[in-house]
């Protein structure tokens, strides 16, 4: 068993797809270990993105992920990150494969409507980062 965490972004929350992004997780078999709906501090996002801080799409993408709520989750399973990711699917939705979240819900590289772990160590990092209250 391994975890992953998933943020489903303000896109994804104001466009009412809270349980269609969750269900497709579930259904892929990962279970839902930790769960809230939380506004998300500048601070936070920004140390959450800090590899891209050098990035033209920086700021875009700091006010995008501080302009609503996100649902926050631990999701829990075999090859979690690894599942993760592939019901997610590549960062740029046009890229994403039919089947994946992104690559059927989504257009814009930015607003891509779910965020997952790519590694189990950032994992632990972003458990850490979003779940302070479990540590
Ligand atoms: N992003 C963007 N424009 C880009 C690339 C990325 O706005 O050209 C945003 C997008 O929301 C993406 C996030 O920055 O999900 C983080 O990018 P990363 O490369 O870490 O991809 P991810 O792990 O989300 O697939």
């Amino acid at each position: 068993m391994s975890r992953t965490l998933i943020l489903v972004k303000p896109d994804g929350v104001k466009r009412q797809l809270i349980g269609e992004v969750l269900g497709r997780f579930e259904r892929k078999g990962l279970s839902i270990a930790a769960l809230k709906l939380v506004q998300l501090e500048t601070s936070v996002v920004e140390e959450h993105y800090a590899h891209l801080n050098d990035k033209p799409f920086f700021g875009e993408l700091v006010s995008f992920m501080t302009g609503g709520a996100v649902v926050a989750a631990i999701l829990e399973g075999p090859s979690a990150v690894e599942v993760g990711r592939q019901v997610i699917g590549a960062t740029n939705p046009l890229e994403a494969a039919t089947g994946s979240i992104r690559g059927d819900l989504a257009i814009e590289a930015g607003e891509n409507i779910v965020h997952g772990s790519d590694s189990d160590e950032n994992a632990e990092i972003e458990v850490a980062r979003f779940f302070p209250e479990l540590g």
